[in-house]
């Protein structure tokens, strides 16, 4: 058996999970999306089940895929319904559904469920992508208020430059929600994990942690709450291969790494068919036995070269942490010139096996 894999800590999500409520003092919607950011969304439900406030993903397929499974329990729907046929599919599993366009409130309008439908109606406050205009914002809340299907409205905004501790664009944002949502009693949620590590004084009833969850920081510099997730993913495999080279030989594909010295030379089963980023360069950190290393040579489909030169103990069948709780997929993410949250969501092929259920 190929021994690309991915391992998933549940113990270290439900961790992660109660770091987010404890730190924001919040009502939390575990954010699994995208198969939990690639972790598996069914599993990582069951495993905050007992804990969790609720769940929030992209869409109402991703939504029924829980309630098949057995999910119980609140699920918000974090663009609402993309077509109006989805709104007796919302009602009869009790989905909770953001509200972010005029043609959404305008089809619950006319639509025949009863419901009462829970709402998150959410405003654009400045990231300029969805949500509501301000001056649109207490007509719209009213005209769901009086349209009789919706029980509870959640205002909701979401922050563009959270990530950026000393950007001021987050507190602007909140004045503009602030000063549009003026006089509506009713609960608030505008966190995500950026907000929810970095900016403890913006008010929130509920926050929506997503990458934190699975114990990735959002941020590209050190930061104090960020340092208390524990990784839930380690992508391991083995070394299938070893080589002697001579100083002046080149590597893989491209000869895009050509040794410097005598170079041992490891070859592991893992390649970006599995999600590992091509284009991480020389140099990437990997963990070899548990010791650092670096990647070498250009990453292939099935394979990728590291080097083993100043690890003599480490050779065929050697265990490989491509990412992990040695080296931050975040880490390895700056490098290829992306973010952890891809690098989850392009895993692929190498399956999924889970600890701590
Ligand atoms: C995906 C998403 C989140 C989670 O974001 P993270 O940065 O992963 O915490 C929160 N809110 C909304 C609206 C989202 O789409």
């Amino acid at each position: 058996m190929r021994p690309a894999r991915a391992l998933i800590d549940l113990q270290a999500l439900r961790h992660n999970y109660q770091l987010a409520r404890e730190v924001s003092g919040a009502r939390a919607l575990a954010v699994i999306k995208a198969d939990a950011y690639g972790h598996g969304a069914v599993r990582c439900a069951q495993a905050l089940q007992e804990q969790a406030d609720g769940f929030a993903v992209a869409c109402i397929e991703e939504a029924l895929q829980l309630r098949e499974a057995g999910i119980r329990g609140p699920i918000l729907l974090l663009e609402g319904f993309f077509e109006a046929d989805e709104l007796p599919l919302i009602e009869q599993h009790e989905l909770w559904c953001v509200v972010h366009s005029m043609w959404q409130l305008e089809a619950i309008e006319r639509s025949a469920v009863r419901g009462p439908l829970t709402v998150w109606l959410k405003m654009d406050s400045g990231m300029h992508r969805v949500g509501l205009h301000p001056a649109d914002y207490q007509a719209a809340y009213q005209r769901l208020l009086a349209s009789g299907k919706v029980a509870k409205i959640v205002l909701m905004s979401h922050f563009a430059r959270a990530d950026e501790l000393d950007c001021p664009r987050s507190d602007e944002q909140l004045a503009v929600f602030q000063q549009a949502r003026q006089g509506i009693v009713a609960e608030v949620s505008l966190r995500n994990s950026p907000a929810v590590l970095g900016w403890p004084s913006v008010p929130s009833d509920w926050v929506r942690p997503g990458i934190m969850l699975y114990g990735a920081t959002p941020f590209e510099q050190a930061q104090a709450v960020a340092a208390r997730l524990q990784p839930v993913m380690t992508l391991e495999s083995k070394i299938i291969s070893v080589r002697e080279l001579p100083a002046g030989e080149p590597v893989g594909y491209g000869a895009r790494f050509v040794s410097e010295r005598p170079t041992r030379v490891g070859v592991v089963a893992m390649g970006y068919a599995d999600g590992y980023p091509r284009h991480a360069p020389t140099g990437t950190p990997v963990a070899v036995d548990g010791q650092l290393t670096r990647l070498i040579g250009r990453v292939s489909m099935d394979m990728l070269t590291v080097d083993l030169t100043d690890l003599p103990q480490a050779g065929l069948g050697s265990r490989v942490e491509l990412w992990g709780k040695q080296v931050l997929a975040s880490d390895v993410a700056a490098q290829a010139g992306s973010i952890p949250y891809q690098l989850f969501c392009n895993l692929r092929r190498a399956p999924l096996l889970y600890l701590g259920a």
